[in-house]
């Protein structure tokens, strides 16, 4: 029999449970143990999805309450010392509580029982007397993983009573089960340091340790399979980290009673150390065959005897459904050539899909069958597996060969559809992609020449003051939209109520003096769906949220058809907005990048072909916004460094492709139309060529939790246009004081010329409150005011 498995299984459950339990007990609404039925429930229904699916191996240790990054940490007793859950962390060599002291003579720092919720979560969140972890996207996902914080204090140890516990509950309900944990290469690679001269591969061997000891206590639960996701082997590695992975898996040669090792890769290709992993004392290795399809060719001459093959065929990380045909044809060889020894499996972690397409009944009925979410996907794997088997075996019932064929046929048909739907491929949208010139990309003068045109037009102060697009999104505006969205607030009433919004918004930054105003975005549940119920070629579902880290779930819509824009989308709100009042108001764009990366796209064009077809769009919308009167306008990307291929090798030519759509939407524009970018990351130097190479006349970033050292980079680049660094963390409801911001503004003045410098927040405001945000706003147009009257 074909064994099928997931890799991993979303976690924040179908309605988003967990979500909702989690956000209730921060809020002090529910006790601990509310929260830990509600984990428990999620956990036995994504166990009971897998198994009524046909998994043979259910999988334990993906589930987390926040991050399974972080309970990685936790199992390995990698608590930093600034959280002083050491106590005593100075003395703490006593390994109270740890399930081990490895040999090698790492020591216990803390005990997981004892770190409690309250220390979980200050790890997450952070606390009064201390920041979060860091946080950081794992690998090219929109997951948001809890970066390990190493340094010459950490002592490694493990502690798994939370992990073995799982692996109880899971076995009572009688399934079978497969642990599924980070693996030691990619949790070190993963892991941070902010102690100079520290190398974290001085603890590769305690991290073996605990590993090894780790396989055996699941070996004593009779645990049969240990996955473990090395998703850090598809990256650059070089001699030395690979040396070090050499030296953690030889450890695991001699791990007594330990069950089989999976060796899980993901997100790309690994055929390059097909020699290396063959030495490797693992029973099996999963590839991803979406991504990667041709490494297989690399392993197969000489697939180890007793190795299991888990070939990951169904796409983990997109919603299209799988071509069930074309997959069996890629199986069919490898099961021949290899028995029972292949397995069957998501390309990747299904974390990265919704949890069901049960419920969409909203869903654009043309393109819902065409998609596949975790559940679904769990159920093609299943049909896979049972056409290979029904191959071998000559006396199968015929109402088994009878359901395959229809379940082939059902693919089929979905494929064929796709392919024939005129909403898939339409000419115009095709005609104006391929007439695109060099010229559509250029404005008419350099940006130095630009600048002058638009102060002239804008008559702006010195250190413009202005903020990133939202304001607080009130409980009010919350219940308009989904009154609105139910039907029981009609059109007009609805529009009424959003441009009552909009004046108060704008109202109230004239009051603060602001210099450059915005409408506030209250019409925009999110700055991709927003654009996608408007543009043809996009669907948005209901319900198929996916985590983007702890509590936080996005809502991609899905990006099915050539891309174009009907009509104007923005226009009205802009030419509200800007009536009423005599400052300039910004029109509010997301980037083409932004709107490819956070979708789920089409897999039938390239996607850089689907990225200039939103380009197309939003340049339409820009010119469009010109045309109405609006002289500013902003086209955010947040997400413009997300796409970044994995290896280093393949980064150029994303970044051009990425540059070149950004360009072409809004380099349609006369001298005197100001053009803005947003981005919200403080990772910059690796990419400034880039940035400088979009042109915007504005960019405003992400800088004040650094201190504005992230300036240092765009000065010794001479980043030529105008810059606005953030000036405060919109991520915190804390008032920064007029003073701190100045010295924020002083030190960015020290490095860029103060002609080019903008004065606003870090993000946009719709997560906080009014009055925290007209506070700190007040003081941010005090802080500018006082540093233009030093000049
Ligand atoms: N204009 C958007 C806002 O202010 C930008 C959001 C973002 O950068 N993620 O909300
Ligand atoms: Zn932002």
């Amino acid at each position: 029999m074909t064994l099928v498995h997931t890799l991993g299984f979303p976690r924040i459950g179908e309605r988003r449970e967990l979500k909702f339990a989690l956000e209730s007990f921060w809020r002090g609404d529910s006790s601990a143990a509310q929260l830990e039925e509600a984990a428990r429930f999620v956990r036995a229904r994504r166990w009971q999805t897998q198994a009524r699916a046909g998994l043979g191996l259910v999988t334990v240790g993906d589930f987390a309450l926040y991050d399974h990054v972080l309970d990685a940490s936790l199992l390995l007793g990698a608590v930093p010392a600034r959280f002083g859950f050491g106590g005593d962390a100075g003395t703490a060599g006593h390994g109270a509580g740890a399930d081990n002291a490895p040999a090698t003579g790492a020591q216990a720092v803390v005990d997981r029982a004892p770190l409690g919720l309250a220390g979980h979560f200050a790890l997450a969140r952070g606390n009064a007397a201390q920041p979060a972890l860091e946080m950081t996207k794992w690998f090219d996902t929109n997951y948001h993983y809890l970066v390990p914080e190493l340094d010459s204090r950490t002592r490694l140890s493990l502690h798994a009573a939370a992990l073995l516990d799982e692996v109880r509950e899971a076995q009572a309900f009688g399934h079978r089960v497969k642990v599924a944990l980070v693996g030691p290469l990619t949790w070190l690679r993963l892991a941070k340091s902010h102690e100079a001269g520290f190398d974290r591969r001085a603890l590769a061997a305690d991290l073996a340790e605990c590993y090894a000891t780790l396989f055996g206590r699941l070996g004593g639960l009779g645990v049969e399979w240990v996955q473990l996701d090395e998703t850090a082997l598809v990256t650059d590695l070089d001699d030395d980290w690979l040396h070090a992975a050499d030296l953690i898996y030889a450890r695991f040669n001699r791990a007594e009673g330990r069950p089989r090792l999976l060796l899980a890769t993901a997100f790309g290709d690994v055929s390059r150390h097909a020699d290396r992993l063959a030495g490797w004392p693992i029973d099996g290795l999963h590839l991803d065959l979406v991504r990667a399809p041709d490494q297989l060719a690399a392993f197969l001459p000489d697939w180890p005897e007793g190795r299991v093959l888990s070939a990951g065929v169904v796409d983990g990380r997109n919603i299209w459904r799988n071509d069930l045909r074309l997959s069996l044809a890629t199986l069919a060889p490898l099961h021949a050539a290899l028995g029972d020894r292949l397995w069957l499996a998501p390309s990747c972690s299904l974390l990265h899909v919704p949890v069901t397409l049960d419920g969409e009944d909203k869903l654009d009925a043309e393109v819902k069958p065409w998609l596949a979410f975790a559940t679904e996907k769990l159920g093609e794997l299943a049909l896979l597996a049972r056409a290979l088997d029904a191959g071998d075996n000559a006396d199968a019932p015929a109402h088994e060969a009878t359901a395959i064929a229809r379940a082939l046929a059902a693919s089929d048909a979905a494929r064929g559809a796709r392919l024939a739907s005129r909403r898939t491929r339409h000419r115009t949208v095709r005609a104006r992609v391929e007439a695109i010139t060099p010229d559509m990309a250029e404005r008419f003068s350099p940006h130095a020449g630009r600048a002058v045109a638009q102060q002239a037009a804008l008559g702006l102060p010195p250190l413009p003051t202005t903020t990133i697009g939202s304001f607080p999104q009130t409980p009010a505006i919350r219940a308009a939209r989904a009154a609105h969205k139910r039907g029981e607030l009609g059109a007009l009433d609805y529009l009424n109520a959003m441009r009552a919004e909009v004046a108060e918004v704008i109202r109230r930054q004239e009051a603060l003096g602001l210099d450059v105003l915005v409408h506030g975005e209250p019409e925009r549940t999110d700055m991709v769906e927003y654009f996608a119920e408007k543009l043809w070629g996009y669907a948005v579902t209901a319900n198929g949220w996916v985590q983007s880290y702890g509590s936080r779930c996005v809502k991609p819509p899905i990006l099915f058809g050539d891309v174009l824009r009907p009509e104007a989308m923005t226009v009205d709100t802009a030419v509200h907005a800007q009536s009423l009042t005599g400052k300039p108001v910004k029109g509010m764009l997301t980037g083409p990048v932004t709107m490819l990366q956070w979708s789920f796209v089409r897999d039938d064009l390239p996607r850089e072909q689907v990225q200039l077809q939103l380009a197309l769009a939003l340049r339409d919308e820009v010119q469009a916004l010109e045309a109405a009167g609006i002289r500013i306008i902003q086209i955010d990307e947040p997400a413009f460094r997300e796409g970044l291929p994995l290896r280093a090798a393949d980064q150029g030519a994303w970044l051009d492709a990425a540059v070149r759509a950004f360009r072409l939407s809004a380099a349609g524009v006369a001298d005197t139309t100001q053009i803005h970018t947003h981005m919200c990351y403080s990772e910059f130097n690796d990419v400034l060529p880039w940035i400088a190479a979009m042109d915007a006349d504005v960019i405003t970033i992400e800088t004040s939790r650094s201190a504005m050292e992230l300036l240092d980079g765009f000065a010794a680049f001479d980043y030529p246009n105008q810059i606005g660094p953030g000036v405060y963390d919109i991520h915190s409801p804390r008032v920064p004081s007029v003073e701190a911001m100045l010295a924020l503004l002083e030190r960015a003045c020290s490095v860029i010329p103060r002609e080019r410098l903008w004065v606003n927040p870090d993000c946009g405001l719709k997560t906080r409150g009014w009055a925290e945000t007209e506070a700190a706003l007040a003081n941010m147009v005090a802080a500018a005011r006082r540093l233009r009257a030093s000049a």
